[in-house]
């Protein structure tokens, strides 16, 4: 066949989850939600990369064919030392979100808005409280306590397993975060307008969160990033009080909206059809 014409072919944007090894993940069947949903040709795919090829792989990503990606573990640390991060990223030290910029590799931390967010869609006038106590004091809690000191908070009271570990955080974090030991829970729950776990108690195969609920003011809100259960322990006891509760599948889906919007152009929602996609896969996992 020959043709004196050339004809170029565009290819459709789309971008990855970039893991090792590549877990099972949730976001594929996002964003190909939102993708078919908002009549976007697109693609979004689970790249598993090696530690010792993620930085080639991530300063050839668009020559790989992605106009963006996720981070998972174990490479969070890296994609935010070989990118330009914002603030968010910067503050929770990983990033797990990456796009181009004017040609120029950025990156984010979504984790910070999947929570701050899923709380103002699940538990409206959370921000009022002036005492908010975190458990946990790992990556997600970096993540949480950046989202409430920006949000304003007066007071985050975080307590941890290891005490040490908090109180990196806090030095990190400014004067608005005091670090607890794990036994004064108990004593800060009844001025708590604002609980969080972040620990992985509770999470399926983890040890039960161990929590009286009932020592809560009766206004308070109760967030819990563990999403496997769907519903924790601690989730159930504080809807039988009657307390406002936000989940970790809330701030799963909140989280992947700004990747979206970065990759694709478009912002997308977090609908209950959403949800109810992502819940059924979790419920046959
Ligand atoms: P991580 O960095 O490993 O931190 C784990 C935290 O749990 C640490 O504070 C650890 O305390 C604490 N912990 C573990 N076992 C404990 C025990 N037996 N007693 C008391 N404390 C214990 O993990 P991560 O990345 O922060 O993740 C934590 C949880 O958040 C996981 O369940 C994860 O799935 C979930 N998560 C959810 C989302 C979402 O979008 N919903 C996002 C991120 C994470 P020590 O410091 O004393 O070890």
């Amino acid at each position: 066949m020959t043709s004196g014409t050339k004809t170029s072919v565009t290819k459709p944007r789309a971008a990855c989850l970039i893991g090792w090894p590549a877990a099972h993940s949730r976001s594929p069947l996002i964003h190909h939600y939102w993708l078919r949903t908002l009549g976007i040709e697109g693609g979004y795919n689970i790249e598993a990369i090696p530690p010792e090829g993620f930085a080639e792989f991530i300063m050839h990503l668009s020559a790989h064919g992605f106009a963006g990606a996720n981070v998972t573990r174990p490479h969070k640390e890296r994609a935010l030392a070989l990118s330009k991060p914002d603030d968010r990223a910067r503050a929770v030290g990983a990033a797990n979100t990456l796009w181009y910029d004017n040609g120029e590799l950025r990156s984010t931390n979504t984790d910070v808005e999947g929570f701050i967010n899923n709380l103002d869609a699940c538990a409206p006038g959370w921000d009022k409280v002036e005492d908010a106590l975190v458990l946990g004091a790992g990556g997600a809690a970096r993540a949480v306590v950046f989202g409430l000191v920006e949000r304003g908070i007066k007071r985050v009271h975080l307590a941890n397993r290891t005490i040490e570990r908090a109180r990196t955080l806090a030095d990190q974090f400014g004067a608005s975060v005091l670090p607890v030991a794990w036994d004064a829970v108990g004593g800060l729950l009844p001025s708590a307008g604002l609980l969080v776990n972040t620990t992985s108690l509770g999470m399926h195969g983890q040890p039960a969160l161990e929590l009286d609920v009932s020592l809560l003011p009766p206004d308070a809100a109760v967030a819990d990033l563990v999403y496997v259960p769907l519903e924790t322990q601690l989730l159930a006891a504080a809807r039988a009080r009657g307390l406002k509760t936000a989940d970790g599948l809330g701030m799963l889906l909140h989280q992947a909206v700004r990747g979206f919007e970065l990759w694709f152009g478009q912002r997308p929602d977090v609908t209950l059809e959403l949800r109810a996609l992502i819940e059924a896969d979790l419920t046959k996992a």
